[in-house]
């Protein structure tokens, strides 16, 4: 995974002093690590049953498409609110100051299929553990969150894998 973790930028102070934004821009212009990573996340899933890849808005949506072709499976987009133009189920979660909320469209899964959640980078774990609730109401079963980067520090991967939901990530980073 070091040519993974090598192709990802790293921006000081951005979008506000004290974070180091972890850039997979420059992973997904690097052809042979984009692969490496796109085949990482779908090998724990090859010949799984998988019914659909829900990608979360909107690293989520590049890499999730990916493993959704990979796996021959349909896409979901788990989207910020008031972007989708049919009828939605949304979910809100904290952020440090206020609230977000993530929404589907009402008839994106079947109850009782299988989901794969995809993001690029999981931190506090609030937006996939709000993506996972919000498939979950729709009757969605979630069988997986697979991510690029962790931020250990930020404990969201305990907290996604806390719900039950296995959690893969192909890269760590210190700090926040
Ligand atoms: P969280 O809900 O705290 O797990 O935040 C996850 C979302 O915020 C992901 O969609 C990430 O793309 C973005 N994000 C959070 N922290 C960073 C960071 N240090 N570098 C890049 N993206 C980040």
């Amino acid at each position: 995974m070091d040519h993974i973790k090598r192709a990802i930028r790293t921006i000081p102070d951005y979008p506000k002093p004290g974070i180091q934004f972890r850039d997979v821009t420059t992973l997904l212009g690097d052809a042979a690590a984009l692969r490496a990573t796109v085949d990482a996340l779908v090998y724990p899933y090859a010949g799984r049953k998988i019914d659909k890849v829900a990608g979360i808005e909107a690293r989520g949506f590049i890499l999730g498409g990916a493993v959704a072709h990979q796996l021959s499976v349909g896409f979901i987009p788990v989207r910020k609110k008031g972007k989708l133009p049919h009828d939605t189920v949304g979910q809100s979660y904290e952020l440090e100051y206020g609230t977000d909320e993530v929404e589907i469209h009402a008839d994106a899964v079947t109850p009782g299929e299988c989901v794969l959640v995809v993001d690029d980078l999981i931190a506090t774990g609030g937006t996939a553990e709000a993506a996972i609730q919000l498939l979950q109401k729709v009757g969605a079963e979630v069988v997986g969150a697979s991510f690029i980067v962790d931020l250990p520090d930020l404990g969201g991967a305990r907290r996604v894998a806390a719900t039950g939901v296995p959690v893969t990530r192909l890269v760590e980073f210190e700090g926040d």
